[in-house]
């Protein structure tokens, strides 16, 4: 079964997940952005043994720590979907605009697309493309415990910024209502930001999706 622990990084306070399967201990970091030592000693603590790093999209506070992180520990980088390129190409642009440390430039190991599977020691999470905030925006759902890794596409009753390069409201809307609430209303989700929250609670209290 997936567990996870989540760590906020970067001024930012952005949610570092670490996700591992419980028979194996094998595990992921989602969204590495910074504070590199805070998440390595999870996950010392919780005995997890990072095989992966997962990026929901290439903002800095979600990958600004992946280059590092990747090289230290020579984990393969999966995921964002191929339409971040230009922000992981900005990685630099993005440290100084935003008053982070100079970000190591990387490369996926491996690009994502809508439907593609992760695998976590014996888990497996679903891949959802969900753009709108960032064009290469994907999600990671595992079904099994209803848990959804949605990065900065919803948040506990807000949802995520459309106005810098790439983004479009109408587009975000329809990967929430479309590949989000889907997955039940039952599910959890981890956003990039602030608390936890359900999809159902989300579709009844959420001003920007209420009723959707
Ligand atoms: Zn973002
Ligand atoms: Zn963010």
């Amino acid at each position: 079964m997936l567990r996870y622990e989540t760590i906020p990084v970067t001024p930012f306070q952005q949610n570092c997940s670490i996700v591992w399967c419980d028979q194996t201990m094998e595990g992921a970091v989602i969204d590495p952005g910074g504070d590199l030592p805070q998440i390595l000693e999870a996950a010392r603590r919780l005995g997890v043994e990072l095989k992966q790093i997962l990026l929901t999209h290439a903002h800095i506070d979600h990958a600004g720590g992946t280059g590092t992180l990747s090289r230290e520990l020579k984990l393969p980088i999966v995921g964002p979907h191929p339409a971040d390129q230009f922000w992981i190409d900005g990685l630099r642009q993005q440290a100084q605009m935003f008053g982070f440390a100079p970000a190591e430039a990387f490369t996926p190991t491996r690009w994502l697309h809508d439907g593609d599977a992760v695998q976590v020691g014996q888990c497996m999470l679903a891949v959802r493309h969900c753009p709108g905030h960032t064009p290469g925006h994907v999600v990671f759902h595992d079904a099994e415990t209803k848990r959804a890794f949605v990065g900065d596409v919803l948040f506990a009753g807000s949802v995520g910024r459309t106005d810098l390069p790439g983004g479009d409201t109408d587009t975000l809307i329809d990967s929430i209502t479309g590949r989000l609430w889907p997955m039940g209303d039952d599910t959890v989700f981890i956003p990039g930001h602030g608390p936890e929250s359900s999809f159902g609670h989300e579709r009844r209290s959420n001003p920007y999706v209420r009723g959707t």
